[in-house]
C-alpha cells in the first residue's frame, strides 16, 4: 500500500522557493524519517485528509494541543463568535479573567498568571522571573528536556534539536549560555552536586514533569519530589514547565497527577485550545514581581487574544465539565494502542520499548529502559523511521521523529485504535520483509 503525493509533493516544493525548508517549523520537513510530508486541508475529530485526498488517524494532534480533536464543536463556535465582535484591540477584555479563572482552578498553586503567545515566551518569561526573584544568575535545565527556542535554554534541548542532532544552536553566543547548566534527567545525585558546586547561585531549576521533548520519559520514583526538596532548601525557584503536561497528564497537569507544587508554572499547547497561547503563573509573592507592578519586563502586542482566549476557554471548559469521564477514558483507550503495538511488535520479532503517561505516549525503537537523553538517544532511528513511513502508507499520522511524544485525544474511537494496531502488524511485517 502506497499513498499519493503528487500534491504534497508540489506545495512542498513551491514553498521551498519562499521558506526555510518549507515549513515554518523544522521538524516539519520530515527531516529525521524521510518521505513526503503530506500537506493537510482538513481536520476532523481523530482525522487528517490531506491535498492528495490521504486520510489519516491523526496522533500528533498539532504537537499537544488538540486533546478535543480536530474542529471541535464548542471550539470552533467560541473562535467565530469572538472574531465576529473584533480581533484585536490592544485593550483588556473580559475573556482574559474568564480564561485566567479556570487555569487557577487547574492550577491551584497559582494566584496569578500572565499570558503570552506560545511556550517559549513562557519559559523565557518564568526564567526572567526566577532571575529576578532570587537575583541569581544560573539555571539547572535536563539534557532532553526542550523549553522552546529561548537563547539560554537550547543547550542539549530535546525536541527538533535531538532529531536533527544540533548540540545547541548558531547565532547563541556562549557568552549567552554560560550560566546554563545542564543535567542528565532522573539524575538526583547530579543535582545536589550542582548547588553544592553553585552555592547561592542557582536562580532556578526548570524541567518537564514528564519530558516529552526526547519522546515520553517520566521522572522515576521519588526524582520530581527530590528535586521540589533540594531547591526548596536551597531557595532556587522550581519551574514545571507544563506546556506540554498541563491538562494533558490530568486537568491540573503533572504537578495534581504526582502531588507536587513547584514556585512557577508555565503552560501552552492546550491552554489555547488550537490558537497560540502560553501562561506563566505562580504565587503573588513572585508574580507581583511582573511589570507593571514589578520591575520584571515582559509585555506582548497580541498577548490575550480575544480568539485565543476564546479558543481556550471552550477547551478548558470542556475539560474541567467532563474531566471526570474524559481522563480515565484517554487513560484507558490509549494503554489499550501502546499495548496493542507492543504485542505486535513483540509477536514480529521487533525490539521496542513503550513509555507512557496518560495520553501521551513512545514507541521507542530500543530495549530500553528509556529513563534519559542517553538512553533514549540508543533508539534505532532508521527502525523508526521506516515504522514510521509504513504507517503513513497505512493512514496512521505520527510525530515525524523518534524523540517526540504521541498524543490521542476524545475524538479517537477504539475504531481507530484497533484499525491503528492492525497497520502496525503489517509495518513491523514489512520491516522485516
Ligand atoms: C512545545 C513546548 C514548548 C515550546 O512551546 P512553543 O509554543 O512551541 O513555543 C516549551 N516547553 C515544552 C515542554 C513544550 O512541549
Amino acid at each position: 500500500m502506497s499513498r499519493k503525493v503528487e500534491k504534497s509533493r508540489e506545495l512542498q516544493k513551491r514553498a521551498e522557493q519562499m521558506m526555510p525548508g518549507g515549513v515554518s517549523s523544522p521538524v516539519r520537513a520530515f527531516g529525521a524519517v524521510g518521505g513526503d510530508p503530506p500537506f493537510i486541508v482538513l481536520g476532523q475529530g481523530s482525522h487528517l485528509l490531506d491535498a492528495d485526498d490521504n486520510e489519516y488517524i491523526d496522533y500528533l494532534g498539532s504537537w499537544g494541543p488538540l486533546i478535543l480533536g480536530h474542529a471541535f464543536g464548542e471550539v470552533v463556535e467560541a473562535i467565530t463568535a469572538a472574531a465576529r465582535s473584533g480581533t484585536s484591540f490592544g485593550a483588556s477584555t473580559p475573556s482574559e479573567a474568564d480564561l485566567a479563572e479556570i487555569v487557577l482552578l487547574a492550577f491551584p498553586h497559582l494566584q496569578k498568571v500572565r499570558f503570552v503567545n506560545s511556550g517559549t515566551e513562557a519559559t523565557m518569561s518564568a526564567v526572567r522571573l526566577a532571575r529576578a526573584y532570587t537575583k541569581r544568575k544560573y539555571i539547572v535545565k535536563f539534557e532532553g528536556c526542550y523549553h522552546g527556542h529561548v537563547d539560554a535554554l537550547l543547550v542539549k534541548a530535546g525536541s527538533g534539536l535531538a532529531t536533527l542532532g544540533i548540540p545547541g544552536s548558531a547565532g547563541v553566543p556562549e557568552e549567552f549560555t554560560q550560566f546554563t547548566v545542564t543535567l542528565p534527567f532522573n539524575d538526583t545525585d547530579a543535582v545536589e552536586r550542582v548547588f553544592a558546586k553553585f552555592k547561592h547561585q542557582i536562580a532556578c531549576v526548570i524541567v518537564e514533569p514528564v519530558v516529552g521533548n526526547m519522546g515520553c520519559v517520566p521522572g522515576l520514583g521519588d526524582y520530581l519530589a527530590a528535586l521540589r526538596l533540594i531547591t526548596q532548601r536551597e531557595k532556587a525557584v522550581l519551574i514545571f514547565d507544563e506546556v506540554m503536561t498541563g491538562f494533558r497528564v490530568a486537568f491540573g497537569g503533572a504537578q495534581e497527577l504526582y502531588g507536587i507544587r513547584p514556585d512557577l508554572t508555565t503552560l501552552g499547547k492546550i491552554l489555547g485550545g488550537g490558537l497560540p497561547v502560553g501562561a506563566y503563573g505562580g504565587p503573588s509573592e513572585l508574580m507581583d514581581l511582573v511589570a507593571p507592578l514589578g520591575p520584571m519586563y515582559q509585555a506582548g502586542t497580541l498577548s490575550g487574544n480575544p480568539l485565543a482566549m476564546a479558543a481556550g476557554l471552550a477547551t478548558l471548559s470542556h475539560l474541567r465539565d467532563h474531566r471526570a469521564e474524559i481522563y480515565p477514558r484517554l487513560e484507558k483507550l490509549s494503554a489499550q494502542l501502546v499495548d496493542g503495538v507492543a504485542a505486535a511488535a513483540r509477536d514480529a520479532g521487533v525490539t521496542l520499548c513503550s513509555n507512557r503517561v496518560g495520553s501521551m505516549f513512545t514507541w521507542f525503537f530500543t530495549p530500553g529502559p528509556v529513563n534519559d537523553w542517553n538512553s533514549a538517544s540508543k533508539s534505532d532511528t532508521d527502525a523508526f523511521g521506516r515504522f514510521f513511513r509504513a504507517m503513513l502508507d497505512h493512514g496512521v499520522y505520527l510525530p515525524p521523529s523518534q524523540y517526540e511524544s504521541a498524543f490521542l485525544s476524545t475524538a479517537h474511537t477504539k475504531e481507530d485504535i484497533k484499525k491503528t494496531i492492525a497497520a502496525a502488524k503489517q509495518a513491523f511485517q514489512s520491516a522485516h520483509a
